[in-house]
C-alpha cells in the first residue's frame, strides 16, 4: 500500500508560468522527527511504500537550534530509522537544487527507489530564462549525468512545456535535442496556456498558435521519448507516471497539482 507524506510546502522559485508561490506562499519545511513519526505511523497501518512529497522536494532543509538537516540527511534518516519500510520515494525534484549528497544517499540506500522525476520544461536556455527557471540545459544534463554515474539503472522522467511565450522553431529543436541527450524513460508534455495571476499571464504574450502547440512540437517530441501529451490536470499526469494503485491522499493531491 503506497502512502504519501508531505515534507515541504510552498515554493520560492517563481517560475513565470506557475501560480504556486502566490497561492501556497514561501517554502515551509517540516521537522525531521515529525516526518519520521508520520512515515512510521503509515507503516504501522500497512504501508509498504512511502513517497515524500513537495513542490520542490529536494529543496528540503530544516534548521533548528543551530543544526541544519538537508534533504540528503532526511532521506538517510527516514531510510535508516524505518528498516522495515520496503520502498521510499520522493516527488517532485527541481533541477537546480539536486546535490551529489542526495544522489549518494540514493545510491547507497537499497530501499530508496532509483527513480527521479525532474521536469526540464524546455531544452532552450532562452526559453528557460523567460520561464525564470533558474538553471540551464547544461546544468540539467549534468544532473542526469551525475545520477547515472552513481546509479546506471536509475529511471529518469521529466516534464516539458510546449508553446511557451516566444518559443521559436529553434527553441523547439533545442527541446528535441535535450530529449535526445536526456534519454528519459517517460516525459509528460504540457501544452502551455497562461494561468491567471502568473508573471507570464501578465507580461508575456501567449503568441504560439494553438495548432503549433498541439500538433507540431508535441508530436515531434513524442518521437523521441515515451511521451504523454495531454491537457489533463497535472495531478492526473503524476498519478499516471508513478502508477498509483489508488487515488492519492488529500495531502498528496494538495501537493501534486502543479508541475515543479
Ligand atoms: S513550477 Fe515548480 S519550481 Fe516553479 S514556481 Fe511552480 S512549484 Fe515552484
Amino acid at each position: 500500500v503506497p502512502a504519501y507524506v508531505r515534507i515541504t510546502r510552498g515554493c520560492n522559485k517563481f517560475c513565470a508560468f506557475c501560480i504556486v508561490p502566490y497561492v501556497r506562499g514561501p517554502e515551509l519545511h517540516r521537522p525531521p522527527a515529525q516526518i519520521v513519526d508520520e512515515v512510521r505511523r503509515l507503516e504501522d497501518q500497512g504501508a509498504k511504500e512511502v513517497t515524500l512529497i513537495g513542490q520542490t522536494v529536494n529543496h528540503y532543509v530544516y534548521a533548528d537550534g543551530g543544526k541544519t538537516v538537508s534533504f540528503a540527511e532526511l532521506l538517510q534518516t527516514v531510510h535508516d530509522q524505518l528498516p522495515a519500510l520496503e520502498r521510499l520515494r520522493f516527488l517532485t525534484s527541481y533541477p537546480r537544487d539536486f546535490g551529489d549528497d542526495a544522489l549518494d544517499v540514493m545510491a547507497a540506500c537499497p530501499r530508496i527507489c532509483r527513480f527521479l522525476h525532474i521536469p526540464a520544461q524546455s531544452g532552450s536556455n532562452r526559453v528557460l530564462r523567460r520561464m525564470n527557471r533558474g538553471y540551464t540545459v547544461e546544468a540539467y544534463l549534468d544532473l542526469l549525468t551525475r545520477a547515472r554515474a552513481r546509479m546506471p539503472d536509475i529511471c529518469l522522467a521529466g516534464d516539458m512545456i510546449v508553446g511557451f511565450s516566444g518559443e521559436t522553431d529553434a527553441d523547439h529543436e533545442a527541446s528535441m535535442q535535450l530529449l535526445r541527450q536526456a534519454r528519459l524513460k517517460s516525459c509528460f508534455v504540457f501544452k502551455y496556456s497562461p494561468r491567471d495571476g502568473t508573471v507570464a499571464a501578465r507580461r508575456l504574450p501567449d503568441d504560439v498558435p494553438d495548432a503549433v502547440k498541439k500538433d507540431g512540437p508535441s508530436h515531434c517530441l513524442g518521437q523521441l521519448v515515451d511521451v504523454q501529451v495531454t491537457r489533463a490536470t497535472p495531478l492526473t499526469l503524476f498519478a499516471d507516471l508513478v502508477s498509483y494503485p489508488q487515488a492519492p491522499t488529500s495531502a498528496a493531491a494538495d501537493n501534486l497539482r502543479q508541475p515543479a
